[in-house]
């Protein structure tokens, strides 16, 4: 085994987030052999070097990977910050509270979201520990495609509807939605809802295309990623541990 650096190692080690484990570092909490080690970069063995962390050595064990998939309520955030009051992740917290309970001795799994929501939208969104899971889903690369219902204000003119399939540039590049289908409403609607399938997932991408078609959106669902479907049952607000059978369909 080849030496690796002091900050990975912890993290590896489920004590912080990379971040987070730089900074027990810098902050003198972190010792190796005995001495205070605040250099994150310094080579260590894990199995020869023998390191603690305000005082205690390293978790023997691994935090498991958690792979759920949540119904995204409005108004909650995507971001990685646990402390963020309106944060995704805050949904996660009974259910995180008794997982610790139930699993003494082992690192709390750290969650965070695979690839963003915007605040107002609703809908699929994967919550894991598993970065690589994360990357592969949430990069272009990857090919998966992402299906949204858009609701807006009135109906969709022909016109609208082709300046839609149209797409628009969204933080430099042209994006251009896969399918957009307009599903029917009950006569006299005063919305009308349309599916748009992408593959890039920019920042706003989805609100950018159907509003540059001059049209209100006055909701966004996503409602499937790759070949993994939001089930119906799941409310808002309410998340699902997956199965291998699941993550495979997602990928
Ligand atoms: N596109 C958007 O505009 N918003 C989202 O939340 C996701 C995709």
């Amino acid at each position: 085994r080849e030496p690796q650096r002091l900050g990975k190692v912890l993290a590896a080690a489920g004590v912080a987030s990379r971040r987070g484990s730089d900074a027990l570092i810098f902050e003198g909490r972190v010792t190796v052999n005995g001495e205070i080690c605040k250099v994150p970069q310094t080579k260590v063995d894990p199995l020869k070097d023998i390191i603690y962390v305000d005082g205690q050595s390293l978790p023997k064990k691994l935090a498991p990977k958690l792979y759920f998939v949540l119904n995204k309520p409005k108004g909650y955030i995507c971001t990685s910050s646990e402390e963020s009051e309106k944060s995704v992740l805050t949904l996660f917290d009974s259910y995180m509270k008794i997982w610790v309970q139930r699993n003494p001795g082992i690192p709390k799994p750290r969650l965070f979201t695979v690839g963003r929501l915007d605040v107002a939208t609703t809908g699929l969104l994967f919550v894991t520990n598993d970065g690589e899971f994360a990357h592969h889903v949430s990069h272009p690369s990857s090919g998966l495609t992402k299906e949204y219902i858009a609701t807006v204000q009135g109906k969709i003119t022909k016109r609208q509807l082709r300046t839609i399939m149209d797409g628009t540039e969204v933080e430099g590049v042209q994006c251009v939605p896969m399918s957009v289908e307009v599903l029917d409403g009950e006569p006299g609607d005063s919305k009308t809802k349309v599916k748009i399938v992408v593959r890039e997932g920019r920042n706003h991408e989805v609100r950018h295309i159907v509003e540059n078609a001059d049209l209100e959106i006055r909701s966004l669902k996503r409602v499937r990623i790759g070949g993994y479907r939001l089930p119906r049952t799941l409310g808002l607000g309410k998340h699902l541990l997956l199965t291998e059978a699941n993550l495979r369909n997602a990928q």
